[in-house]
Parts: C-alpha cells; sequence; structure tokens
C-alpha cells in the first residue's frame, strides 16, 4: 500500500496555500521524514498524500517543517486524508524503534502502516431484512424465506436462500414486492465486549497475591513492568487474565503477545470461556481483509483485547491500560528480517509509551528479565506451584552410552517400555525432537559426500513426506536424487541422525496399534490444522504425539503423562552463546506438558551427557543452580545481561567487493573504552542463497552507547551497492 497512488474514496482534499513547512514521514526506506510546504500547521500523526517524484505516495505528518531548505523551493503537500491521526503514541513509538535498531524510520512506519485501511472505505455487504409487509401472494416458500430472515437477522440473499432451502428466485419475488428490503451492513461483524465478570476462577493465595499487584498497576496507570515468574502449570494464565479484566473494567485496552500461531488459537478459546467473546487476533495466518478489520476496530477502540504476534506492538491502540508478553524467554519475539528487532523489549517501550502495566510470563524467564528483576528494575512476582495438586513431573536421564537404542534406531529401551506403560494405562505420550523433516543431513556411502544446497553452505534435511530434499535456511528444495551428484553411484545416498519424521517412522514400526500424529511447522499447513492436532491431542484421542518445538510451548494435556525428550544434547553444541540457556528453557517447557492434571508425569531426558551442567540442572529441577552458573560465566565474558552486543552482516554475491567492504569498516571502527569490534569473519552459513556473508560483532559495555556508536561509524564508510548491510541491535541469531 506504500507505494499505490492516493486517489481512494476516503482522499477528500483540502486545497493546500503554502504557508508553513512540515515534515512527513513515508513508509518507505528513505533516510528520514521530508519537508513539504502546507497550507497552515498540521498535527503530527495526520495522514497526507504527498508528491515523491513522478508519484503520489502515503505519507504521515511528523512535526514541523526543518527549515533546512526554503520554504519556496518545497514542494506542496497533496491534501489531507480524511482519516483518524496515527496516535501519538505510535508515532513516539515508531521513532523509538527506529533509533534503537538503527533501522530507517520509514521501514518502521511501514510496519506500523501495513494492513491499515488508510482512505479505505470499510468493507459493506448487501443483507436482506423482512420489512414487515407481506407479499401479495403468500406461499410455503415465501412464508419460510420470511422466517429464516426473521430469526436470523439480517443475511446475504444467497445465504438467506440456502439457509431456506429455496431458490434465489423466491427471495428476488420478495424483494420485487417490498417484504425483504436490502441494507449495506459492514461485512465484518463487530468485536464483541469481553465482560471481565464472567467466570473468573477462585486464585490460590500466591496467585491471588501476584493478580492484585497486577490489578493495583493497572488502576494506577502508571508503567510497572513485572516479571511472572511461575512453574509450568502454575497458572500465570489466570493470574495475567486478572490484569486483563482489571484493564478491561478501567475501560483500557489490553495487548496479549505469544510466540506462536499455534499458541493463538488455543488462548483464543480460553479466553472465550473466561470472558465470554474471543479476542481480536493479529498473526500472518490471517486474510489480509480480516487484519484491515481488526487495524480499524483497535483504532477505533471496538476491539478491547488483542492476542498476537510481535506486529501486533504496531496497532494504533488508543486507550492501551496493558501488555502481556507470555513465554517472554521465546526466540521467536525476535523479528530477524526487514526491521530487526526484539518484540519482548520493545513491548516495554510500547507500555511505557503508554503509562501501562507490563508483564513479562514465563516459567524459564530470559536470563535478560531475571537480570532486570535482580537489579531492582522489574517486579518479580513469583508463582512456585502448579496449581490443584498437579506434582511437578519427575526427571530422569536415560545415558545413551549405556543403554543405546538399537543400530539405525533413536529410542532407547528404557523409553519404549516407558511408551509401552502408558498405552496400557490408556495415558498419553509426547516425543520431543526439535527437527523437522526425516534426516538432517543426506550422505553418499560411496564417497561420503555430504547434500548442500548449490551456493549454500548448510546441508540438505530429507523430508520424506514429500521426498524432497530441504535447505532450512535458503528455502531450497530438491527431488531426492537417485545417483549421488559427487560420484554418480547408483542409490549410495544415506539418511544421517533422526527428524521428528523419522521418530514417527519407527514409532509406528514399534506401535502399530496406537493413535499416533506428527506435529512440526512444515507438516502443519495452517493455524487451524494446529489447532485440530492440539485439540485431539487434549481430548484424548491420540496416544503418541511426536512434535518439534511447536508442541513444547504452552499446551495443557490432561492425560499426558509422559515425554520423552529423544535427543536431550541438541542444542548444547554450538557457538550460540544462548546455547544453554535456550535447551535449559525448550527441554524444561516440554517437560512442563507432563502431569499438569490429576496423574503424575514422568519426563525422560536421552543423553550422551548427563554429567552436562544444563542436563544435570534439568534432572534435579534446580533451575537456581543452572542460573548461577550461567550468569557467571555470562559475566566473565561480559556478555548479555552484563554487557551489550550488536552485529553488523556484511553480504554480496562479490566476495571481492565483500572482503574490501569489510577491511574498510574494520579500518573505520572508532576507538572507545567500552566498546569492542570483531571482525569482520565468515559467518557459520558463510554463503546463502549464493551470497557470501561476513559478520561484525560489537561487544559493548552494558551503558556504552552502542547505537550511537554504530551511527557514527557507518557514517564514515561508504558502503558500495554491491554490498548489503545489515545491522541487528541485540543478537539473538548468530548465524
Ligand atoms: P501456566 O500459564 O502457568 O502454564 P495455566 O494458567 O495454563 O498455567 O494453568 C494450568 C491449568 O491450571 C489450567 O488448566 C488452568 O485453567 C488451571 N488453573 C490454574 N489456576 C487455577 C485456579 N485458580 N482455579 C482453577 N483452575 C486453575
Amino acid at each position: 500500500m506504500t507505494s499505490q497512488s492516493l486517489s481512494g474514496p476516503g482522499s477528500s482534499r483540502a486545497a493546500p496555500e503554502a504557508a508553513a513547512s512540515v515534515q512527513v514521514l513515508i513508509p518507505l526506506p528513505l533516510s528520514g521524514p521530508y519537508d513539504y510546504a502546507a497550507p497552515g500547521p498540521i498535527p503530527r500523526g495526520s495522514f497526507l498524500a504527498v508528491p515523491l517524484g513522478p508519484r503520489e505516495v502515503l505519507g504521515v505528518a511528523w512535526g514541523e517543517g526543518s527549515g533546512a531548505i526554503s520554504s519556496v523551493r518545497l514542494k506542496e503537500v497533496g491534501g489531507l486524508l480524511d482519516e483518524p491521526a496515527l496516535p501519538e503514541e505510535v508515532c513516539e513509538f515508531v521513532d523509538w524503534v527506529s533509533r534503537w535498531t538503527l533501522a530507517a524510520p520509514g521501514n518502521v512506519l511501514a510496519l506500523a502502516l501495513r494492513s491499515a485501511p488508510i482512505g479505505e472505505e470499510a468493507r459493506t455487504v448487501t443483507r436482506l431484512v423482512a420489512t414487515g409487509a407481506a407479499p401479495g401472494r403468500m406461499t410455503p416458500k415465501r412464508a419460510l424465506v420470511l422466517d429464516v430472515a426473521r430469526e436470523r437477522g439480517p443475511l446475504e440473499p444467497g445465504a438467506l436462500a440456502r439457509e431456506a432451502g429455496v431458490g434465489s428466485g423466491v427471495v428476488r419475488g420478495l424483494m420485487a414486492e417490498g417484504a425483504l428490503e436490502a441494507v449495506e451492513l459492514p461485512a465484518e461483524a463487530p468485536f464483541a465486549l469481553p465482560d471481565p465478570d464472567r467466570v473468573a476462577p477462585v486464585l490460590s493465595p500466591a496467585q491471588a497475591e501476584a493478580a492484585d499487584e497486577l490489578r493495583r498497576a493497572v488502576a494506577a496507570r502508571e508503567f510497572a513492568p513485572f516479571l511472572l515468574d511461575g512453574v509450568t502449570g502454575s497458572g500465570k494464565t489466570e493470574v495475567y487474565f486478572e490484569a486483563v479484566a482489571a484493564a478491561l473494567r478501567a475501560g483500557r485496552q489490553a495487548l496479549v503477545l505469544l510466540p506462536e500461531i499455534a499458541l493463538t488459537v488455543q488462548f483464543l478459546e480460553r479466553f472465550a470461556a473466561r470472558f465470554g467473546c474471543a479476542p481480536a487476533a493479529w498473526h500472518s495466518d490471517m486474510t489480509s481483509q480480516a487484519r484491515r478489520h481488526v487495524w480499524r476496530s483497535v483504532r477505533s477502540g471496538e476491539a478491547r483485547v488483542v492476542v498476537g504476534a510481535r506486529s501486533a506492538l504496531f496497532l494504533p491502540f488508543t486507550e492501551l491500560g496493558l501488555v502481556v508478553v507470555d513465554e517472554e524467554h521465546d526466540q521467536a519475539f525476535k523479528q530477524e528480517e526487514g526491521v530487526v528487532y526484539h518484540a519482548r523489549d520493545m513491548a516495554v517501550v510500547r507500555a511505557r509509551l503508554a503509562n501501562a502495566p507490563i508483564v513479562l510470563a514465563s516459567a524459564t524467564p530470559s536470563l535478560e528479565s531475571l537480570f532486570n528483576a535482580q537489579s531492582g528494575r522489574y517486579r518479580r512476582l513469583v508463582l512456585p506451584e502448579r496449581h490443584a495438586d498437579a506434582a511437578m513431573p519427575a526427571l530422569a536421564a536415560i545415558d545413551l552410552k549405556k543403554d543405546p537404542p538399537e543400530r539405525g534406531r533413536f529410542l532407547s529401551h528404557v523409553l519404549l517400555a516407558a511408551v509401552e506403560e502408558r498405552l496400557r494405562r490408556k495415558e498419553q505420550t509426547l516425543l520431543f525432537l526439535n527437527r523437522r523433516g526425516y534426516a538432517p543431513l543426506t550422505i553418499c556411502r560411496a564417497c561420503g559426500h555430504r547434500m548442500t544446497a548449490p551456493h549454500t553452505s548448510s546441508w540438505l534435511v530429507e523430508h520424506r513426506h514429500t521426498g524432497r530434499l530441504v535447505c532450512h535456511v535458503s528455502g531450497f528444495s530438491m527431488p531426492r536424487p537417485k545417483t549421488c551428484p559427487a560420484c554418480g553411484a547408483p542409490d549410495s545416498l544415506v539418511p544421517c541422525g533422526p527428524g521428528v519424521e523419522r521418530i514417527a517412522e519407527e514409532v509406528a514400526e514399534r506401535f502399530p496399534q496406537a493413535r499416533r500424529l506428527v506435529m512440526s511447522s512444515d507438516l502443519v499447513a495452517n493455524a487451524r490444522e494446529a489447532a485440530a492436532i492440539i485439540a485431539a491431542m487434549a481430548a484424548g484421542e491420540v496416544d503418541i504425539l511426536i512434535g518439534t518445538q511447536m508442541v513444547a510451548k504452552g499446551h495443557h494435556f490432561p492425560a499426558l503423562t509422559l515425554v520423552g525428550v529423544v535427543d536431550a544434547d541438541l542444542g548444547l553444541s554450538g557457538g550460540d552463546l544462548r546455547a544453554a540457556e535456550r535447551t535449559f528453557q525448550l527441554l524444561n517447557q516440554v517437560a512442563g506438558r507432563a502431569g499438569r492434571a490429576e496423574r503424575p508425569g514422568e519426563v525422560l531426558l536421552q543423553t550422551y551427557a548427563p554429567e552436562n551442567p544444563v542436563i544435570a540442572a534439568l534432572v534435579s529441577a534446580d533451575r537456581a543452580r543452572f542460573l548461577r552458573a550461567e550468569m557467571a560465566e555470562r559475566e566473565a565474558a561480559g556478555m548479555p545481561p552484563y554487557g551489550r552486543l550488536a552485529a553488523l552482516i556484511l553480504s554480496s554475491a562479490r566476495l571481492d567487493a565483500l572482503e574490501e567492504t569489510g577491511r574498510l569498516l574494520a579500518r573505520a571502527a572508532p576507538a572507545h573504552e567500552e566498546i569492542r569490534v570483531l571482525g569482520p569473519a565468515p559467518a557459520p552459513f558463510a554463503l546463502l542463497r549464493g551470497r557470501h556473508r561476513h559478520r561484525f560483532l560489537v561487544q559493548a559495555g552494558r551503558n556504552a552507547p552502542l547505537q550511537a556508536y554504530i551511527r557514527d561509524w557507518l557514517a564514515a564508510v561508504k558502503v558500495p551497492s554491491s554490498v548489503r548491510l545489515a545491522v541487528d541491535i541485540d543478537p539473538a541469531s548468530f548465524l
């Protein structure tokens, strides 16, 4: 929508007569707002049509003109759109995110205006209502149509005919005779008002105490960050629902961010059970029409509660009174493409601009949030126990050195016996392996060749259900070849290691009578399918669920009593700063699915390294010990949360240009007491989609002016157009 011309129906214009200059931010990758001449001062946030080169584009008034260019030479704004202004808080947020991430402000504005129906009328449809006038001649079919119209309310003509089971001619006849009348109504049903007092649970003392604090903070209408730190199944959701209820009672809007679409669907149902209707949802799996409806309803205040993914932060709330980030430790909150930002961190900023409390909830908070709680910046609310009498699951490691699986298999005898026991007791099992596909590596038995994507250094993952080899980094895929592309040997390619599909195959062989389902992001087409699997699992229609991290999070399966972690060591290796932290979080999360109701849960971790501190901490359920060790290591190395990082990623199809730019940048890096520049070095994925990639890592003290440093540094170097430069502040991924 950013580049379309603005001659739509909503753009009524005032004839401009230049008297002032106004800064206009255009949702395009420009260096900053542009000055335009205007007939008079224009309030910030107003939507405008402005000339840009040969086109007329949408812009937003961003402030008074800078006065840098004489107003005589300025182009004039094309006209003011008949639209409510973008709320000031959103304008400030756009500026803030842009300053923090070093992304062009226009790119950040584009995030806020994606799916914004600016200059568009709300879509309407024609529906029919019974007027009460009798038709000239009444027939049984006509009577039926009128009954349906009266009982079901306004329906579209086709729907009315269908519901009444008559042809469209009958409906047309009634219209012609004035018994039915056409009315234009909004296409989307308005959002219902959630009822804060519908069915609140009786809270445990610990829950009640936490909920009280949150309620008070909502009522105070002040910025207040909370870390809601409670074991899995302790009722964190119930507690922050009370804060949502308080926001609703106070006439404020609330925003809940979740890391996964799959979680959203279950959340909607749970929300509806508590508040009587579903909240507005916001995620990528919605039609653009539905998103426009949400955008408009958030701005008008009709949508009171929004549950959504990262970009919901940019919605035009006018009465935001509470922000919740559930599973706050989740890496999915980091947006890695386009404007690179961490939604958890930006949510804190969004709440501050709204003078609202924010709740970061997790059973395994990020070290960053724990650090902020320890230093007193965040208030920590602790829920130490599971709800009711549900016990925490018993954890044990299976040492694969002592109890190895059979050759070519991946499930040990101990784990298999535990699964069998569950089948006998009619309880459920979850087998967890955080790896999509059938096998992570395909290798030639004859020559040792490893299958990689062309122009990419990562392995191809076999997906047996599609018969293809897929690169999970670049998206490249190809049919599984019959012969080795390196040596030409026929039928020599063999899969190495397991993905969930391979585990599913093994389970099918071992337990052919069991009801099995596999869940991973590439086997599940959309949010609805994911919801169906989760519902089937929750209803006890599945004996063994095999899944990736998609199943690890948040779900509540009462009959699930065994969680088997196929490869607990996966993720522990690799040079990633947060490898240990993430493994701990993920395994703790998946373990938390077991025994959430009356029946106790058991978690078995298959590992070759039972003595590893992460595995040992998990098995002894000693989170504090793990955190102490991990924090000490980070502190010693000056790594987050004790220090800060930024990454610069250079990429180019031309290696010589890339290396030259790297040298230039390295030489230009300013000296600073508290800031160190490491690199350039080839990135772990040194070649991606035919582009070479090099990285700089900038390491800074906690209070060092990291952004200003990078801004000054980059301003001093001219990067050639053949090289792309991306800045990642607080990187979560080191690839
Ligand atoms: P968490 O978000 O901490 O994992 P949940 O809020 O999902 O925990 O709670 C786990 C289960 O216990 C849910 O089914 C929830 O409805 C139930 N539960 C928690 N607290 C209460 C309560 N006070 N009364 C009734 N049910 C509760």
